[in-house]
């Protein structure tokens, strides 16, 4: 069988990995971690940087095609792998648009997507004007944030010139803080040879910055769900992406959609497709690296996903009781086999199916508050 490489390890790989095997590939990780929560799953592991020439060498040599799990990766180790010949997908062009949102934000933009009012901040000469399309506003750090880290709130041109220097002066976005009715999410699978399809939209609400629950389908009606679809599709094919690519969205009063960011990877809002489609989000990342046509992506059922934040683990890492999700006839867990509980850690998730999505909501968050 061929064997498939993936840069990073964490659960993402390690779903990425079971989707794999399940499909009869070999699978070789490479992640500094030499525990990282994909390595149980590796047929083969290496605990090298991701820049490391010789585990780059190695991934050159035996794997049949590259992908990644990490859009903070090296863009050009990818294009490095890509020059020997090797499928890597997505490819490292489309990953340094994702890894960085001045890049990103503009590419959405001229791609003739609405995005957020943002100013692209290089240095601080680039705050000196007027601000007052950006306020108030949030401070991004263009490379490196996630679960909304590195951002901070400003009132005033003032403030936000603060922020800039606590943040050391790195490349930033200053971006409009938008009244959001909701947030949803949109992950698309496109192939080599052009063929795209779209996942249901899941509905994300978000707790400290860090997704907590997803909604599927999202509650949005359908003429927004079709439109978010659509811009996503219209997304890959100006990027020529080949592989997953999660679109983030606000929904905004008077039905208006804007595109928050993108992420170059499957998505932790497409866990319900573990579950609830027959294809899911890791079994497509690996038929688009493979070139193989995408699977079936409509929702079997309304599901919703809930993450599970080491805030719930005990001390000295020990497990919630899943007693109530073991007996539920309708609710599938997911652990990501981390040794450590830490606060804020994503240790795994849980899904719910029903009938519809509020029933699937109320089920689930009954189930939450027993963890
Ligand atoms: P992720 O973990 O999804 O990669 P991130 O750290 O890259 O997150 P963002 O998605 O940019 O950060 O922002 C995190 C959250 O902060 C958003 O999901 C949203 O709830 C809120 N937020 C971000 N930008 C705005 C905005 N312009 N207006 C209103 N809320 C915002
Ligand atoms: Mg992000
Ligand atoms: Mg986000």
């Amino acid at each position: 069988p061929a064997m498939l490489g993936i840069l990073g390890g964490g659960q993402l790989g390690r779903m990425f990995a079971t989707a794999a095997k399940t499909m009869g590939y070999r699978v070789t990780v490479l992640d500094p971690d030499p525990q990282s929560p994909a390595a149980d799953f590796a047929d083969v592991h290496i605990a090298k940087p991701y820049t490391d020439p010789q585990a780059l060498a190695q991934l050159a040599q035996t794997c049949a095609a590259v992908t990644t799990e990490f859009e903070n990766v090296n863009a050009d180790s990818m294009r490095w792998l890509a020059q020997q010949g090797l499928t890597v997908s997505p490819s490292g062009d489309a990953v340094a648009i994702a890894q960085d949102r001045i890049a990103e934000k503009t590419f959405i933009r001229n791609a003739g997507l609405d995005t957020a009012p943002f100013l692209a901040v290089h240095n601080s000469g680039d705050l000196a004007g007027d601000l007052t399309p950006y306020l108030p506003g949030i401070l991004k750090t263009a490379r490196m944030g996630y679960d909304g880290k590195g951002q901070v709130r400003v009132n005033t041109a003032e403030e936000a010139r603060l922020a800039l220097s606590n943040m050391k002066h790195q490349a930033c976005v200053l971006e409009k803080m938008l009244p959001l009715v909701a947030e949803v999410s949109a992950i698309v699978t496109r192939t080599r040879a052009g063929e795209a399809v779209c996942f249901p939209v899941a509905e994300n609400q978000h707790v400290n910055g860090i997704l907590d629950i997803s909604i599927v389908p999202a509650r949005i009606g359908d003429a927004l769900l079709e439109r978010a679809r659509s811009m996503a599709l219209q997304l890959v094919e100006k990027l020529d992406y080949v592989g997953v690519l999660a679109v983030e969205f606000f929904v905004l009063e008077g039905d208006k959609l804007v595109i928050n960011e993108m992420a170059p990877r499957p998505h932790n809002s497409g866990h319900y497709t573990l579950d609830a489609t027959l294809t899911s989000q890791f079994e497509q990342q690996v038929r688009a690296m493979c070139g193989l046509y995408p699977g079936k992506a409509d929702l079997l059922r309304p599901a919703v996903m809930v993450n599970l934040l080491g805030d719930s683990w005990g001390e000295n890492n020990a497990e919630p009781q899943w007693e109530v999700l073991m007996t539920a006839p309708n609710a599938k867990l997911h652990l990501y086999g981390k040794k450590e509980a830490r606060i804020g850690r994503k240790m795994g998730h849980f899904n719910v199916m029903a009938d519809n999505a509020d029933a699937a909501l109320e089920q689930a968050l009954a189930i939450k508050d027993t963890l």
